[in-house]
C-alpha cells in the first residue's frame, strides 16, 4: 500500500517515514506541498495521503483539494496533520476531501489506528471497484471472445453515428457471419466451435484498425463498426483484408480448421440514418453474400430493392440480359445415395447483371413470372441446358439427365410441350437425358389439366419430378394420377431431420408413399454427413445438397464430373 507523505518539518518527515515503512507501507516523501503536487503530477495516485496542514506555498489543504480534482480511481484516503484543533478548521479539511485528521504532536499508536482504519477502507473501495469493474465488463463484453457483446455495440454506434454527422463522414457497418460454423460445431463438438469463434476474434482484432469495433451478436455472428471514412472504397479495402485473413488455417486442439465468412455491409447516411435500419440492412446483405458462394462480401447499396421504379429497370434489364447472354446455368449435382455416383444435375438460372453482380433466381424469378418474361427465359434455359448436356455427351461423358425447373405459368399457360420439343429437335438431345422440375403447387392448381398435360410430356419421353415436395396439399389420390418419375423432398424438411422427429417422419412417410408408386424420391438441401446417412437410413434414393456440391458452373460441373470418371469420387466429393 504506498503512502504519500508531505511534511515540510524535517523531524516529523524522517518519523513518519521510518514509522510507516516499519508498519509495512511503501512510503514516497515530499518536503512541502509543491514536491506532494509534483509527485501526484508523475505518478500513480497513493493509496494514503498523511499531509501536513501547515506547510509553504501549496498547504495540505490545497494538496488535499488536488488528490480529489484529479484521482478519482483508484480512491485516495486522506489524513490531515494538524497542530490547530479548532472545529472550523477541522471542517475546512473536510470540506476540502479529507477523510480523517490528527493533531500533532501525534501518538504512534493513534497514528497506527488511524491508518488501519484507511487501509481497511481503501482496500474496500478498491473491491468495490474492480466488482464495478466486472460487472461493466460483464455487462458489455461476450464472455467467450471477450469482444463487445450487442450492448456496447449499440452505445459504440449511436456514438459512431453522432460522430460521423457531425464531420460529415461515412460510417459502415460489416455483419460478418461464419460460413458452416454449424457443420464444425456439429462434427468436432460445441467446445471445439467455441475455441474456433475465439480465434476468428483473435484474428479479427489483429486485421482491424484499433479505431473500428469489433462486436459478438451471438453464435457465429460478428459485426464491425469502420467509421471514420471517406468512401465506400475503403470499406472494400478492409472487407477484402478481413477475407484474406481467413484461408490461414484456424488451430483447434491441433487440428487444422478452415472456416471463411460472408460480409454484409451497410453505410451511413446512405442505406439508412438509424443504427436498426443499418444493421438489418448489413444482415441482408450479409445473406445475399451467403447466396453467391460465401467467402464473399456485398454491400447493401448494390442489392437490388423492390420499389416500383427499381422493378421497372430490372425489368428492362431482364428483356436484354437473354440476348446479351447475361444468364447462366449452374448446375448441381444430384447423386445415388447408395453408390455415391453423380447420376445428373439441376440446372439453376443465374444473371450476371451489369451492375448488380450475380443475381440469384429469387430476385428476378418472381418479376420474370409476372412479366411474362419467364417464357422466353425457361425456353433460353431449356435450349441452352439441352446443348449443354449434348456437347458434355460428345465429350466421352458417361450420358446423364439434368433437369430444368419449369414455373407455373409457363406449365399453365403456353405451349411447353412445344417449347420443349423445340428445344430436343434444335439440339439433338435424345429426350431421356432430358428433366424438368415443377413444383408441387404448380401442378395443384388444376390437377386435371396438370395430368393431361403432363401426360404429353412424359409421352415424348422426358423426365419429369415434383419440385418442392411436401409444401403443398397434395393428396396421394392426385399423386397417383400424375404421370411423374420422381418427387423431390422439400429443403425446408431436411434442415432439421436427424433432430426433428416430425420431419423426420415427413421424410419417411413420402419416402413410403413415392416408393409404393413406383417413384423415385430425391432429397434437396442436404448440407450435412448426418443427414446423408440419416436419408441412407431411410431408403432415399437421390440426393442434392452443399454437402456434395453447391450449384456451380458449366466447367466446375464437368470438373466434377471427370474427378467421379477416374473413380476417385467418394474420397474427393467428401472433402470439397
Ligand atoms: P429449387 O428448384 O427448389 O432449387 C433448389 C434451391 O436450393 C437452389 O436455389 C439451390 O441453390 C438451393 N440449394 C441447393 N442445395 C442446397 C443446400 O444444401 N442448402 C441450401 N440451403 N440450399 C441449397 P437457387 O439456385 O437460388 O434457386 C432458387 C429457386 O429458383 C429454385 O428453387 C427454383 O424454384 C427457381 N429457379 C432456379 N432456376 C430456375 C429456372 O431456370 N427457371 C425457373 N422457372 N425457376 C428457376
Ligand atoms: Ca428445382
Ligand atoms: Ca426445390
Amino acid at each position: 500500500m504506498r503512502v504519500l507523505i508531505a511534511e515540510d518539518d524535517s523531524v516529523s518527515r524522517r518519523l513518519l517515514e521510518v514509522l510507516l515503512a516499519k508498519w509495512g507501507y511503501e512510503v514516497v516523501v515530499a518536503r512541502d506541498g509543491q514536491e506532494a503536487f509534483n509527485i501526484l503530477e508523475s505518478s500513480d495516485a497513493p493509496h494514503l495521503a498523511v499531509l501536513d496542514w501547515m506547510m509553504p506555498v501549496m498547504d495540505g489543504v490545497q494538496v488535499c483539494r488536488e488528490i480529489r480534482k484529479r484521482r478519482v480511481e483508484p480512491y485516495t484516503y486522506v489524513i490531515l496533520l494538524t497542530a490547530k484543533s479548532g472545529k472550523q478548521d477541522v471542517i475546512e479539511g473536510l470540506d476540502a476531501g479529507a477523510d480523517d485528521y490528527i493533531t500533532k504532536p501525534f501518538d504512534t499508536s493513534e497514528l497506527q489506528v488511524r491508518l488501519r482504519a484507511g487501509r481497511r477502507i481503501v482496500e474496500l473501495q478498491n473491491e468495490l471497484l474492480s466488482i464495478r469493474e466486472a460487472l461493466r465488463e460483464q455487462a458489455t463484453h461476450d464472455p467467450l471472445t471477450r469482444l463487445p457483446n450487442r450492448l456496447l455495440f449499440g452505445d459504440r454506434l449511436s456514438q459512431g453515428l453522432a460522430r460521423a454527422r457531425r464531420q460529415g463522414k461515412l460510417l459502415a457497418i460489416m455483419f460478418l457471419d461464419l460460413d458452416r460454423f454449424k457443420i464444425i460445431n456439429d462434427t468436432l463438438g460445441h467446445s471445439a466451435g467455441d475455441i474456433l469463434l475465439t480465434h476468428v476474434a483473435k484474428r479479427l482484432t489483429t486485421v482491424l484498425r484499433d479505431v473500428d469495433t469489433i462486436a459478438r451478436m451471438g453464435g457465429d455472428e460478428f459485426t464491425i463498426i469502420i467509421s471514420e471514412i471517406d468512401s465506400p472504397d475503403e470499406v472494400s479495402i478492409i472487407a477484402e483484408k478481413v477475407l484474406k485473413s481467413f484461408p490461414e488455417p484456424f488451430y483447434v486442439n491441433d487440428q487444422e480448421v478452415f472456416v471463411s465468412p460472408s460480409i454484409g455491409i451497410s453505410l451511413f447516411p446512405t442505406d439508412g440514418a438509424d443504427a436498426e435500419t443499418l444493421v438489418k440492412n448489413a444482415d441482408t446483405a450479409m445473406y445475399r453474400a451467403k447466396d453467391f458462394g460465401r467467402n464473399t462480401y456485398q454491400f447493401y447499396a448494390h442489392l437490388p430493392n423492390t420499389t416500383g421504379i427499381e422493378q421497372v429497370s430490372l425489368d428492362r434489364d431482364l428483356r436484354k440480359a437473354i440476348e446479351q447472354q447475361q444468364l447462366m446455368p449452374y448446375y448441381q449435382a444430384r447423386v445415388d445415395l447408395r453408390t455415391n455416383e453423380v447420376l445428373g444435375a439441376e440446372a439453376l438460372v443465374r444473371w450476371k447483371h451489369p451492375g448488380l453482380g450475380l443475381l440469384s433466381p429469387a430476385h428476378f424469378i418472381p418479376l420474370a413470372e409476372e412479366t411474362g418474361l419467364i417464357v422466353p427465359l425457361s425456353n433460353w434455359m431449356l435450349r441452352t441446358v439441352c446443348a449443354q448436356n449434348v456437347a458434355w455427351q460428345k465429350q466421352g461423358l458417361e450420358p446423364m439427365d439434368i433437369a430444368v425447373n419449369i414455373s407455373a405459368r409457363h406449365f399453365l399457360h403456353s405451349d411447353l410441350v412445344e417449347s420443349v420439343s423445340t428445344a430436343l429437335d434444335e439440339t439433338g438431345l435424345d429426350p431421356c437425358y432430358l428433366g424438368l422440375e415443377l413444383t408441387e403447387s404448380t401442378l395443384m392448381h388444376n390437377p386435371d389439366t396438370a395430368a393431361a398435360a403432363l401426360q404429353k410430356l412424359k409421352d415424348m419421353g422426358v423426365k419429369i419430378s415434383i419440385d418442392d415436395f411436401g409444401t403443398g396439399y397434395s393428396s396421394l389420390s392426385y399423386l397417383k394420377k400424375f404421370p411423374v418419375d420422381a418427387v423431390k423432398i422439400d429443403q425446408s424438411f431436411i434442415k432439421d431431420i436427424t433432430t426433428n422427429p416430425d420431419d423426420a417422419a415427413i421424410a419417411g412417410a413420402v419416402i413410403a408413399m413415392a416408393h409404393s408408386l413406383k417413384l423415385k424420391v430425391i432429397a434437396e438441401g442436404v448440407e450435412t454427413l448426418e443427414q446423408l446417412e440419416f436419408l441412407k437410413s431411410i431408403n432415399c434414393d437421390e440426393m442434392q445438397g452443399y454437402f456434395i456440391s453447391r450449384p456451380v458452373p458449366a466447367e466446375d460441373f464437368q470438373q466434377l464430373l471427370w474427378t467421379q470418371r477416374n473413380s476417385v469420387l467418394s474420397s474427393s466429393l467428401f472433402a470439397a
